[in-house]
């Protein structure tokens, strides 16, 4: 008999993020025309002062176990960081260092949930805190947010959405897939319904807290309402502001007991995050910052191409977000029309299948990100390729035969 897979990972799928990434990737070597718009990963090379910091670390022989949660010099660099871009105050026992954003996620996920424990999680969310739930046998609570509110959950939405088995509510600004950013008014409202719950938590991911492009502050829910914070588990990393997305590098703070839960988790699974990667997110932190400034501008350039791009496609509709490197735009409009092979696009994912097969592009679909009929493209490659693809994704919409199903066309 062969190995029987285990009942829990029938709940979950792959990655779809990963898995169109992987897949344009692979056309890409076999030699097709593809332009991957799937990944969302900065196109920028990790800073050189970073790549010398994890050399030296190399040659110095750090290359053995850390501590679990990560260095005690990594940890001082985070509580400096939450210190010094978000006025968070924690002590050593507060903060932890893992595998990625991910890790930290899904630790603090295994840590918490109990079997029925519910995680509300607004949608369009990142792919991955459904399946995270699952895994640690929650129940996700999917608020769907409409784009009139530019996907942002509402105090009124949150507050229908609370029961006595909520836990977790997951809070992600900027957004990956929208790229909206929550103002510190937003926040605060939300903030205020969770403040009434006393059983209920937030698990903020702050990970494209540096991709913001326009005057408008940042802000996360523990700066917002200090009440909170023994409430609030934030997280972040290096992997989207300094292009370290390989080097696995995530950080968190958040009350002592939950971090210390979290720990013993890290210590029975990975141990700590790679010696070497810890030492070459020491030196992002701490070292010159001033390298984002280009990539922002450089980021800003293209979302303002791609938007205007995309809205000028048949069928096609785009918000201008101010964060992260994703747009979101709609696609009602090409629903219920037919390919040029005389397919009809019944779904977001037909429309993204349409668009690989027909013109070479990879972008995700929305159902994957719990809302439809939408995509998401990432902006996070060159001016050329973004130009190159949105001509090809208007081309494909013109190609499209009939009416849309909706007045939206
Ligand atoms: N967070 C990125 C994305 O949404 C990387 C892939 C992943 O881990 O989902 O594309």
């Amino acid at each position: 008999m062969s190995i029987q897979i285990a009942d829990r990972l029938t709940k979950i799928k792959p990655s779809p993020t990963l898995s169109i990434a992987a897949k344009a990737k692979e056309m890409k070597a076999q030699g097709a025309d593809v332009i991957g718009l799937g990944a969302g990963e900065p196109d920028f090379d990790t800073p050189l002062f970073v790549k010398e910091a994890a050399k030296k670390a190399i040659d110095e022989g750090q290359t053995k176990y850390t501590p679990v949660g990560g260095t005690n010099e990594l940890k001082d660099a985070v509580i400096e960081k939450f210190k010094r871009d978000n006025g968070l105050t924690y002590t050593r026992d507060e903060v932890i260092v893992g595998t990625g954003g991910k890790q930290n996620l899904y630790n603090a996920l295994q840590a918490t949930v109990n079997p029925g424990d519910e995680v509300i999680i607004p949608a369009p969310y990142w792919v991955s805190y459904p399946d995270m739930t699952f895994l640690a046998e929650g129940v996700p609570v999917i608020i769907q947010c409409s784009e009139e509110n530019r996907f942002k959950l509402t105090a009124e939405q949150l507050e229908a959405a609370i029961t006595d088995k909520t836990k977790w509510l997951i809070l992600n600004s900027p957004s990956n897939p929208t790229g909206e950013v929550y103002t510190k008014e937003e926040i605060k409202s939300i903030t205020d319904v969770v403040l009434k719950h006393e059983h209920v938590s937030i698990l903020v991911d702050d990970m494209y807290e540096h991709l913001i492009y326009n005057d408008e502050k940042f802000w996360t829910p523990a700066q917002v309402q200090p009440k909170l914070k023994d409430r609030i588990l934030t997280t972040n990393g290096v992997s989207k502001a300094y292009s370290m997305t390989g080097w696995r590098i995530g950080f968190a703070g958040g009350p002592a007991h939950l971090i210390k839960a979290m720990t013993k988790l890290q210590g029975q699974s990975t141990s700590n995050p790679s010696s070497i990667s810890q030492a070459a997110a020491l030196k992002a932190l701490t070292g010159d910052q001033s390298f984002m400034k280009p990539w922002k501008e450089a980021f800003k350039t293209r979302r303002d191409m791609v938007v205007e791009m995309l809205n000028e496609c048949e069928g096609l509709s785009c918000l201008k977000p101010e964060g992260a490197f994703y747009v979101y735009p709609s696609c009602e409009g090409c629903i219920g029309k037919t390919t040029p092979e005389g397919k009809t696009i019944e779904t977001d994912e037909d429309f993204v299948t349409y668009l690989l097969e027909a013109e070479g592009v990879a972008a995700v679909h929305g159902a994957a990100f719990g809302l439809s009929p939408y995509f998401r493209i990432s902006y996070a490659t060159d001016e050329e390729s973004l130009k190159d693809a949105c001509g090809r994704i208007k081309r494909a919409c013109a190609a499209l035969n009939g009416e849309a199903k909706t007045k939206a066309a």
